[in-house]
């Protein structure tokens, strides 16, 4: 496994892969690699002939009270679930190389972003449409990987592919858990052991929502009950937001009468814990 540094190396690796007819794939992440990262590291792998995972910890996306200075960065680690995990490249690029003095052009937000983590963290889409564009620029793979754990960001790269007719296929792959249920995140690292095991009340609470809609209920204020009431009785947890919403456009339904993602964010501590869960009523399985 090569490990790129330089953008014009690894543009120049990517081209001259391209040229050969070589299908490219491409897994972005912060490093601090975890069976989440693992997953699309696999599903990749089978899907293209030469992989590349890049790891950088993007400033842009970091709000100015956020852990951008103390986000874990084992780098050997992560180069070595890279090299066992079948990556050719693992690309980390500098943060000065990627925002030189003088970078300036920055990626609008289509309204999906507006709500939920874009409410919560203001730059923070900014930030992961700017990066992504400029990954896919530099590595200009055939497929991208991406997890469904943060779903608007998924939706968001989605329609900046769409929309800015870019010729790279986006998958999309499912959140993978702890045995508890909570969804594995590089931030689970900052979680004391008591937190650890209350953090699990956030998933469960998306369960409960689950539970209510596949009994058949319909209205959102009782589905947001139920959830609300999970959340509740763990006091050291703040709610951000439990939303129910149209997967599609990530706006709040009213009633769920088709499919439904229910999107969770809650503070432990220092800790910002986010979640979701697609769900479809059962008239529509049935
Ligand atoms: P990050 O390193 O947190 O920027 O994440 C890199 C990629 O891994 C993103 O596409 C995430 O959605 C995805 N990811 C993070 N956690 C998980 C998880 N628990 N399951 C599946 N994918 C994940």
């Amino acid at each position: 496994m090569k490990v790129i540094r330089s953008l014009r190396a690894m543009a120049a690796w990517s081209d001259e892969l391209r040229r050969a007819g070589v299908t490219i794939g491409f897994v972005p992440t912060m490093g601090a690699l975890h069976g989440g990262h693992r997953a699309l590291i696999r599903t990749a792998r089978l899907q293209c002939d030469a992989l590349v995972v890049s790891i950088f910890v993007n400033p842009a996306q970091f709000g100015p009270r956020e852990d951008l200075t103390k986000y874990p960065r084992p780098i050997l680690r992560d180069r070595a679930l890279c090299r066992k995990e079948g990556a050719d490249v693992c690309f980390e690029p500098t943060a000065n190389a990627m925002y030189p003095d003088g970078f300036q052009t920055t990626v609008s937000l289509p309204p999906i972003a507006r709500r939920w983590e874009g409410e919560a963290r203001p730059q923070h889409f900014s930030g992961v449409a700017t990066v992504v564009t400029k990954l896919f620029g530099i590595v200009r793979p055939h497929i991208a990987l991406f997890g469904q754990k943060d779903f608007q960001q998924s939706a968001l790269v989605r329609q900046l592919v769409e929309d800015r007719n870019l010729s790279v296929k986006i998958i999309v792959r499912p959140t993978v858990r702890e045995e508890d249920g909570l969804a594995m995140s590089s931030r689970n690292v900052y979680l004391s052991p008591k937190e650890r095991i209350v953090a699990t009340t956030l998933y469960k609470s998306l369960r409960a929502g689950a539970d209510a809609i596949r009994k058949g209920i319909t209205d959102v204020a009782s589905i947001q009950t139920a959830m609300a009431q999970i959340v509740k009785q763990e006091p050291a947890l703040t709610i951000d937001y439990l939303a129910v919403c149209d997967p599609r456009t990530l706006e709040p339904l009213s009633l769920v009468t088709s499919r439904a993602v229910l999107l969770g964010a809650v503070r432990l501590g220092s800790v910002r814990l986010i979640d979701n869960l697609l769900v479809t009523a059962p008239s529509v399985r049935a």
